[in-house]
């Protein structure tokens, strides 16, 4: 089985969950994903229009929202995947243990600077670009250029094979270093990368093909990352993954799960939860520290809710705000769970 979700990415709030049965889809578990989705545009569309939908990058989707003329982008995190994937096997084809070393710090930081580089690109992919391909700069100790091709600026070594659209690319409105922005001194906890080395030319190799190219310039904004994650971590509550659920089953837990997250979202929107600690913590992905909010205790008067209610049916979740009215972006996340056949 497979669930698909519908969130909307200003309020979070989920606005639907389809769930699609192997069976449905001739037994077929490839076609799920598609007719979930499929599933939930249509719920949605009922009521509201779509203006822009976000998922991870499924072939089939992506050519379905085409047709259907729906704007699409990925959510960065599917992409980058991808990439963690590729870094861990030119990992494997290196035998210096310091070529190893070097080429896994820097794939970790090149994922961790796309990151940045959507967030601040908001949704302008020439800018999105720039701002990526700018770590290869800066990585060698240069932190301001002038305006000139990648290709004139970023060293390449003969044996490596770049992609022939970053060949046309160049460096036009970002000129400096991102970190310029939030102060004139910059200190580095990082020793300036060697350009010829493998791990440069490697993730140089790996970052110019023209596949991811084109992504870049579908990456959504808006920590959609984090949102999806800690959507997943909810759903997991409610239907832990080690255990087989009968269709119904699945769908109403999942159901609950989707009620239980709004609700912290509106209770949080109400101002009902607050920030009742702010710390920091050292984040081993990221390799920095980073500032995590704690916040109060959830909202489970929903729950008494539904006892009270017992023998109705929630088929349909309710539209908590006059949604109709809006034009709306989706973030459409594909929780896909295991397959229990
Ligand atoms: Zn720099």
């Amino acid at each position: 089985m497979c669930a698909v979700t519908a969130i909307e990415h200003h309020t979070n709030q989920v606005l639907n969950v389809s769930v699609v049965q192997k069976n449905e889809v001739d037994n077929v578990s490839g076609r799920m994903e598609l007719a979930g989705v499929k599933k939930c545009i249509e719920a949605i569309e009922s009521h509201v229009r779509i203006d822009d939908v976000t998922i991870d990058k499924h072939p089939q989707v992506c050519s379905h929202l085409r047709q259907a003329g729906y704007e699409y982008h990925f959510d960065p995190w599917h992409v980058l995947k991808g990439i963690k994937k590729q870094v861990r096997a030119e990992m494997k084809q290196l035998q210096n243990e310091d070529d190893k070393n070097q080429l896994k710090e820097l794939g970790k930081r090149f994922v961790v600077h796309v990151y940045t580089a959507v967030e601040k690109a908001e949704d302008d992919p020439s800018l999105c670009k720039e701002y990526v391909y700018s770590l290869f700069n800066h990585v060698r100790g240069q932190h301001e250029w002038e305006p000139s091709n990648f290709l004139d600026l970023i060293p390449i070594n003969a044996n490596t094979k770049v992609g022939q659209q970053f060949k046309k690319e160049a460096f036009a409105k970002v000129l400096k270093c991102p970190h310029f922005e939030n102060s004139a001194e910059f200190e580095s906890n990082h020793q300036p990368i060697d350009p010829s080395s493998n791990a440069y030319q490697k993730i140089l190799e790996i970052a110019s093909k023209t596949p991811f190219l084109n992504d870049l310039g579908r990456l959504k904004h808006g920590n959609f990352t984090s949102v999806v994650e800690s959507f997943h971590s909810v759903v997991i509550h409610y239907r832990p993954k080690r255990k087989y659920y009968s269709p119904k089953g699945f769908e109403r837990r999942t159901m609950l799960a989707a009620m239980s997250w709004n609700e912290n979202r509106l209770a949080e929107i109400r101002g009902e939860r607050t920030v009742v600690q702010v710390y920091e913590f050292y984040s081993k992905a990221k390799g920095e520290k980073t500032v995590k909010y704690k916040k109060g205790p959830v909202s489970e008067k929903w729950k008494r809710k539904i006892v009270e209610d017992a023998g109705r049916e929630p088929k349909v979740l309710d539209f908590p705000y006059p949604w109709k009215k809006m034009m709306m972006g989706l973030l459409m996340c594909l929780l896909i769970s295991l397959t229990s056949s």
